[in-house]
C-alpha cells in the first residue's frame, strides 16, 4: 500500500484528527458545521525525488474540502476547494486510515478524486517565457515551436499532476508570490491539473490548482492559486 496515489487511502497518525473545513462555502455561508476533507494525493519522496523535499521528510499528503468556496480564506484560492498539506516521515505514520467521514454539503463540483495509484514520470519544464531573462526568451520560443508545431505549448505548460517544476502563466501576468512569514519568493510545490477522465478532478475552467511553498521553511504558510 506504500505507493504514491491519488484519492486515498492515506497513512495517517492514529492520534491526529482527520481535518475538517469550516470556511464558508456556496451552500452554507457560516461554514458550519465543519465538513470533513477528502484525500487528494499521497506522494512518496522516492517516487519524485527533488529539491522540494524538506530535510528529513519523505511523504507529502494533500487533502481538501470538496465544497466550492467563493470567498476562501486568504491562503486559499477563491472558487475552489480548501486545501491542507502535511509533510511527514513515512516511518512515523503507521495507520492506514480506513473509513473516513463523508464531506457535508457536497455537490458534484469535480473535487472528489477517484482513488488510483500513480506512475510518476520525470520531465523537464521551463519557467514561463515572461519569467525568463530577456536573452533566453527567443531560444525557448524556438524550442516551443519545434516541439509543438500545432501551436500548443508542451514545454512551459506541462499538463497533469505535477510535483515541483514551474507554473504556467498563460492566462494572467506572472505573479511573484511572497511568503507571508519571511518574504521569500515562493516556489511551486504541487500542481493539480483537471483530469476528467482518469482522476475525475476538474479545477477551474479546465485549469490548474497550484500550491506554492516557502523554500526557506516548509512550516511557513503555503499559498494556493487557481489558473
Ligand atoms: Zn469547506
Ligand atoms: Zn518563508
Amino acid at each position: 500500500m506504500e505507493d504514491s496515489s491519488i484519492g486515498g487511502p492515506l497513512w495517517w497518525p492514529a492520534d491526529e484528527p482527520w481535518p475538517t473545513c469550516s470556511a464558508p462555502d456556496d451552500e452554507e455561508p457560516t461554514g458550519m458545521p465543519p465538513s470533513a476533507m477528502v484525500p487528494v494525493a499521497q506522494i512518496y519522496a522516492r517516487d519524485v525525488p527533488g529539491p522540494w523535499w524538506p530535510s528529513g521528510v519523505d511523504l507529502l499528503q494533500l487533502v481538501w474540502c470538496p465544497n466550492e468556496h467563493w470567498d476562501a480564506p486568504a491562503q486559499q484560492a477563491d472558487v475552489s476547494p480548501v486545501v491542507e498539506i502535511r509533510w511527514r516521515r513515512a516511518a512515523d505514520v503507521a495507520t492506514l486510515i480506513g473509513t473516513l467521514p463523508a464531506p457535508l454539503r457536497h455537490y458534484d463540483y469535480g473535487y472528489l478524486p477517484n482513488p488510483c495509484t500513480v506512475t510518476p514520470e520525470p520531465l523537464v519544464d521551463f519557467p514561463y517565457r515572461e519569467e525568463l531573462p530577456e536573452e533566453l526568451r527567443p531560444g525557448l520560443q524556438q524550442l516551443v515551436e519545434d516541439t509543438s508545431p500545432g501551436g500548443g505549448d508542451v514545454i512551459t505548460r506541462v499538463a497533469g499532476w505535477k510535483v515541483g517544476g514551474w507554473p504556467t502563466w498563460h492566462l494572467a501576468h506572472p505573479l511573484a508570490l511572497r511568503c507571508d512569514a519571511c518574504g521569500t519568493r515562493m516556489v511551486l510545490l504541487f500542481t493539480v491539473a483537471g483530469d476528467d477522465l482518469v482522476t475525475g478532478v476538474v479545477v477551474g475552467r479546465a485549469g490548474e490548482l497550484r500550491i506554492f511553498v516557502c523554500p526557506n521553511d516548509h512550516r511557513h504558510p503555503f499559498q494556493v492559486d487557481l489558473h
